[in-house]
């Protein structure tokens, strides 16, 4: 589904991505693991057209997205979760997550698709009249990605989804992850500092250097690397 290829972003003289290569298959969830600095945010953020890339290609299903701006990449079914979360504090849940539906056009999907929120995420119903700033971190986090995917996505962009949360809080949202790839086909990109807890639900990995693609492998076949752990992986 998605193509990288010899991806370059540079912060003026710094080289943040140097040459990627990555493939995301269809309906998989693929991690990118890294530590401090190694660049995963910013290739969420090529990726979602945040960041324009100094060279190299991306591809989805087949069709050249390198340069789109972010809007275009929404209507192509690309959705980005950025790092903190990203929701309007000012507004109610149901005022973001409908802003998150606006892409679509569709006034029955704007009902509907709360309703389909709610019940991925229970906690939010109860919270829908009050601001996003009333949340606690794992409701933020929760109706952020429910709002990217009130867009209707195919492909979803998830930068660190637990940084901060209780662990149960994440597993939960981990949970939710897991269904929406097995019930609806959605194929996830998931940024982690926690390689433990993205390996145990990604089928894939990639880890990144200093900008550098240093592994692409299984889940399975990484988290037994105690090469790769040990030097990339803080475990
Ligand atoms: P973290 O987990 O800390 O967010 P990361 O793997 O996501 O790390 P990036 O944030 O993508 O890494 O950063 C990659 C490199 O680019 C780092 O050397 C960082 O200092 C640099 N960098 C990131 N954003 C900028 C910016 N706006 N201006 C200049 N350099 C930047």
């Amino acid at each position: 589904m998605l193509d990288v290829s010899g991806l370059v972003v540079d912060y003026g003289p710094v080289r943040a991505l140097d040459h990627v290569d990555l493939v995301v298959e269809q309906g998989s969830i693929t991690a990118v693991l890294g530590s401090n600095g190694a660049g995963k945010t910013t290739l969420l953020r090529a990726l979602s057209g945040l960041h324009r890339p100094r060279d190299g290609a991306v591809q989805l299903d087949g069709h050249d997205i390198t340069r789109l701006a972010p809007e275009d990449l929404v209507r192509l079914g690309v959705a980005h979760v950025p790092e903190g979360r990203g929701v309007i504090a000012e507004l109610t849940v149901e005022e973001n997550l409908r802003l998150g539906g606006l892409w679509r056009r569709d006034r029955h999907w704007l009902r509907s698709g709360t309703g389909e929120m709610y019940d991925l995420f229970p906690p939010l119903a109860d919270r829908r009249h009050q601001r996003a700033e009333a949340l606690s971190g794992g409701e933020r986090q929760m109706l952020a990605i429910g709002r990217a995917l009130m867009s209707r996505p195919e492909l979803l962009l998830l930068d660190e989804p637990s940084l901060g949360l209780a662990p149960r809080v994440s597993a939960r949202i981990v949970a939710v992850l897991r269904t929406l790839r097995e019930e609806n086909g959605l194929t996830l990109l998931l940024v982690e500092q926690n390689a433990a807890t993205a390996l145990s639900v990604a089928d894939r990995a990639v880890v990144l250097h200093l900008g550098r693609k240093v592994a692409d492998d299984t889940a399975d076949t990484l988290a037994a690397d105690d090469r790769v752990r040990r030097a990339y992986l803080e475990v």
